[in-house]
């Protein structure tokens, strides 16, 4: 009963911030419908890193209680209490389906920084239910993945599929899933990450959902929200690059105001943070300008500006969306025009799967 799994984090193109006040808090049924696209690095070997989780779960009768571990630089950290009762949340619901109450060893490797806002839980999650499932012989559905997967945390519902995906908020356990709206590059979108800090943020993202509330602007986000979920949604599905950056930039802005006008307020950018969010948008700025001019006629000597969007999680790295074609002109910019060391800048395509069973074992 040992099975491994990995899993790749997503981007919120629609963010979930704050779970529903009319469903129990536990089941991390977000306030609004979201849209998201799973990732994967593409340079990896030169930033260090690998947006990938690895996990393992093995049920035995030799185990006498649950433990998790996290393996950083080579070592098995142990969860602390508040990680493990996530863990054991996930691994609890399914080990009851299966109906055996045999103790777990569940192994986890984030090839990426944990808790710094790249979405570490939700690959983390993905993972977990993923290999869970098949160590128990439930080989439960995606459906079904998504369910339990957000049981450890909301955005890990999203992280099952590849391609672009749906989470319908739903209004009960059994009806708030992810579904894949279209697979990996049928839509025609990467992103370049700014990474401005590894480190852990201060506040976690699970924590950070309970004061959402508290915002007189809350309420305003999540009707947008709602709303722009359907209309992203078509954009997507007409491959319409403008459309979705312009949604994604606006609803990460109207997250980031719900969070640092809330009881306690929060802040997750840092002043580079900024700096990136500004250049990026005149430099789109400059190009629209440039479109414009050559359109009325004038000649441009070379083009200038890349239609780029920002968007940014709960954490200070932000995600700069653009073509597939101007991946490395954003690089360069980033790097170049903003200063952001190449090592500090990850390329990011969509991912072809979310979740997957793999043979290899961490233990
Ligand atoms: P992030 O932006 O990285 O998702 P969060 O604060 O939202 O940051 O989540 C970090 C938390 O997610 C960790 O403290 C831990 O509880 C959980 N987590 C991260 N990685 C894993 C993993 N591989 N397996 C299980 N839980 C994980």
């Amino acid at each position: 009963m040992k099975a491994s799994a990995i899993a790749h984090p997503n981007i919120a193109l629609i963010k979930y911030w704050g779970r529903a006040l009319d469903q129990p808090s536990y089941l991390n049924i977000p306030t609004n419908d979201t849209v998201s696209m799973t990732k994967e690095s593409i340079n990896y070997a030169k930033s260090g890193i690998d947006l990938i989780t690895h996990t393992t779960i093995e049920f035995s009768e030799n185990f006498i209680e649950d433990t998790g571990f996290l393996k950083t630089n080579e070592k098995l950290v142990p969860f602390d209490n508040v990680q493990m009762k996530r863990v054991v949340k996930v691994v609890e619901a399914l080990r009851e389906m299966a109906d055996i109450t045999l103790k777990f060893k569940m192994v986890s490797e984030n090839k990426f920084p944990t808790a710094a806002g790249l979405a570490s839980s939700a690959s983390g999650f993905a993972a977990l239910a993923t290999c869970t499932s098949k160590a128990l012989n439930l080989n439960l559905n995606r459906t079904e993945l998504s369910k339990y997967a957000r049981l450890g945390s909301g955005s890990a519902a999203r992280s099952i599929h590849g391609g672009f995906v749906y989470w319908n908020r739903g209004n009960s356990h059994d009806t708030s899933y992810a579904e894949q709206i279209c697979e990996c590059n049928e839509f025609d979108i990467a992103a370049v990450i700014a990474v401005i800090n590894r480190g852990k943020k201060d506040v976690t993202s699970d924590v950070g959902h309970d004061s959402a509330h508290s915002s007189l602007f809350n309420q305003i986000k999540i009707k947008e929200s709602q709303e722009k979920s359907v209309e992203i949604r078509k954009a997507i599905e007409n491959n319409d690059f403008t459309t979705v950056g312009m949604i994604s930039e606006k609803n990460c802005l109207y997250m980031h105001s719900v969070m640092m006008t809330s009881d306690p307020p929060l802040f997750y950018w840092n002043p580079d943070t900024l700096k990136v969010i500004k250049a990026v948008i005149n430099n789109r700025n400059q190009y629209f300008q440039t479109y414009k001019m050559i359109n009325k006629g004038v000649k441009q000597k070379e083009k200038e500006g890349i239609e780029c969007y920002f968007t940014v999680d709960a954490g200070p790295n932000i995600h700069c969306l653009c073509r597939t074609e101007d991946i490395d002109a954003v690089q360069y910019f980033i790097q170049n025009k903003i200063g952001i060391q190449e090592r500090d800048i990850v390329k990011v395509r969509q991912a072809e799967f979310g979740s997957k069973i793999v043979e290899q074992h961490l233990f």
